[in-house]
């Protein structure tokens, strides 16, 4: 299993191997070593390509290793937000110290927020939710080690610019941001030349 050569935590890799997958896709390939070195990432990748474990497993590994505390992961729908959470809360079957929550609107924000307070190291959650979150000071940006902008070319057409923005110019502490999308409008391009520091691109 050629997962071994990208990921070393053997409780992550058992996971792996338990929802049996037999080796790593291509952006699987190319980002997980640059998110484990803490670099800054651009991804143009569409869904299905196995995106979520490319920025899911490396991002457990740094948690695993004490390298970084909490990590925000920003998507479009709530559809993606479940879809995320489950995809990495597989992940943590031996790990499931690691709490993962997701954020969403339409749904009680008591009980989000409940589960927030337990302690969670990973947040999925829309722009809109998030930032309602922030202004409770239930989600403190400050805190965050690495923000992960999912499908941020439909966060655009979506209209959540400012959100993102917003949510981006608040991340005080030096921290990894990592984003995806399946096409590079110039608007995602300023984004990464406001927000982004030195980072590396890939297309798969
Ligand atoms: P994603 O692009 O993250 O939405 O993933 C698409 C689907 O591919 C999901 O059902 C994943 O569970 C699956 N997947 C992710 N990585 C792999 C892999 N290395 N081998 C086989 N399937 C995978």
């Amino acid at each position: 299993n050629k997962f071994n050569e990208l990921i070393k935590n053997t409780k992550l890799l058992r996971a792996i191997e338990d929802i049996g997958y037999d080796k790593p896709t291509e952006i699987q390939e190319r980002a997980i070593p640059f998110v484990l070195e803490g670099r800054d990432l651009i991804a143009k990748s569409n869904t299905g390509t196995g995106k979520t474990a490319s920025f899911g497993l490396p991002l457990l590994e740094k948690i695993c290793e004490g390298e970084i505390n909490q990590v925000l992961i920003v998507c479009p729908t709530r559809e993606l937000v479940m879809q995320v959470e489950d995809e990495i809360r597989k992940y943590t079957k031996y790990t499931e110290f690691i709490k993962i929550t997701s954020v969403f609107g339409g749904t009680p924000i008591d009980r989000q927020i409940r589960a927030i307070k337990k302690g969670v190291k990973i947040i999925v959650g829309t722009p809109g939710r998030i930032l309602d979150h922030v202004k409770r000071k239930t989600i403190k940006l400050k805190d965050y080690d690495c923000v992960v902008l999912d499908e941020a070319d439909e966060m655009l057409n979506m209209g959540f610019r400012d959100d993102i923005e917003l949510i981006l110019s608040k991340i005080e502490k030096e921290h990894q941001t990592i984003l995806f999308s399946a096409t590079m409008p110039k608007p995602i391009r300023d984004i990464a030349k406001t927000y982004l520091k030195n980072q590396v691109e890939i297309e798969v």
